[in-house]
């Protein structure tokens, strides 16, 4: 079956760490059997430069025929004083709410080789391999009523039914693929919504017997992270904890040069992007690190492709150049070998060929 893919790759670094993306993409095709059509389309300050619109209605119409969007990363200097509403930023935001991207996949992995990153103790963080799950179009952030008067300000955290059971049914599957743990993150014991949460991703639980299910309160949860990380597996909560524990996650890993992220939607479409920016300061000099965006080329295959094996040949790829001690300027470490974007992407490449049927 032919896969439709959309590569944006917007700003900054975003067209190199795509570039080194489509090239692994283009070795599956050769040497693993996978059957794409690649479109492209403009993101971001580069569309806004083509054609004054962060998003495009033809990037937009792209992104939803495709079963999977790959995106870089927007934003630069040159684009902080215009409009709010014409600004790169801008075009990602829309282009999450036009495909109703719900459920936001950020995973904290740690190759044993890189713990000495982390500003945990090795021990503690290596051969980290958490999943967590956030809900993002719903909770506080987006609640009704909102308003901010000249002496007072509020914001509503409200969540349906139907919405915490659709992020926790993506949970307990995403469980399913992993180690079958599922730990559900609130504040039950303060908040009559999070209550509500933890009934329902109760409830949910019946339909999974095979994975087992656990509930944290948040600020434990946060303590938890930093203290024993490696006790986790998938961890599901709602928008607002969400956005806190996963930077914390992500920082356990210490390079934010290797961490991908998804967010899906219902039909498991969805948008991959590494979590980094578009680092205009070493934009266009061969220094990103593109290890990010093709650790989120493995994600795309999985979730949305279903290409479980090449998913793992990808990500067996990218472990076994951090094992022969190549790095990128932002992991440099002594005793290590020194390489620039291109020759990141290409011993990859080498990697992946060996492993090819
Ligand atoms: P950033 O993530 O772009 O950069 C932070 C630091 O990390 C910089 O020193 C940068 O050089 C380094 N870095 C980031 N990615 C790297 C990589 N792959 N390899 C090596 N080093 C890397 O964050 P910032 O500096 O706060 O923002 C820069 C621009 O990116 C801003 O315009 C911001 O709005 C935008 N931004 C975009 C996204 C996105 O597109 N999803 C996310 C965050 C920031």
């Amino acid at each position: 079956m032919t896969h439709q893919l959309l590569l944006l790759p917007g700003d900054g670094i975003g067209p190199e760490i795509i570039h080194e993306a489509e090239r692994v993409i283009q070795t599956l095709t050769r040497t693993h059997g996978l059957s794409v059509e690649l479109e492209r389309g403009l993101i971001g300050g580069a569309a806004y430069e083509a054609e004054g619109d962060p998003l495009p209605e033809r990037t937009l119409a792209l992104a939803k025929a495709a079963d999977a969007v790959l995106f870089g990363a927007v934003g630069g200097p040159q684009w902080d004083t215009i409009a709010r509403d014409k600004r790169p930023e801008r075009g990602l935001l829309r282009i999450r709410a036009g495909l109703d991207l719900f459920a936001n996949l950020r995973p904290a992995t740690l190759a044993p080789e890189l713990a000495e990153a982390s500003s945990l103790r090795p021990e503690l963080v290596a051969g980290l391999d958490i999943m967590i799950v956030r809900e993002l179009t719903g909770g506080i952030y987006f609640g009704q009523p909102r308003e901010q008067a000249a002496d007072r300000a509020y914001n509503t955290m409200v969540y349906s039914r139907a919405e915490v059971e659709r992020i926790a049914r993506r949970a307990f599957e995403i469980a399913r693929l992993r180690g079958r743990r599922l730990c559900s993150v609130d504040k039950a014991n303060v908040l009559e919504v999070s209550e509500f949460w933890r009934e329902t991703v109760t409830a949910v639980s019946a339909d999974y017997p095979d994975v087992e299910l656990s509930h944290m309160y948040v600020d434990n949860a946060a303590m938890q992270l930093v203290r024993a990380p490696k006790q986790f597996d998938v961890i599901v909560t709602g928008n607002l904890f969400g956005d806190v524990l996963s930077d914390i996650a992500a920082m356990l890993t210490g390079s934010i040069g290797m961490l991908p992220s998804a967010s899906l939607n219902e039909q498991s479409r969805g948008l991959y992007e590494p979590v980094h920016g578009s680092a205009p300061d070493i934009a266009g000099q061969d220094k990103a690190n593109p290890l990010a965006t093709i650790l989120s080329l493995a994600m795309l295959l999985r979730y949305s492709l279903g290409e479980t094996t090449m998913a793992e040949a990808v990500e067996a790829a990218v472990g076994q150049v951090l094992a022969d001690g190549l790095r990128t300027a932002d992991l440099h470490q002594p005793g290590t070998t020194p390489v620039g974007t291109a020759a990141m992407g290409d011993a990859v490449i080498r990697a992946l060929e060996k492993t090819a049927h």
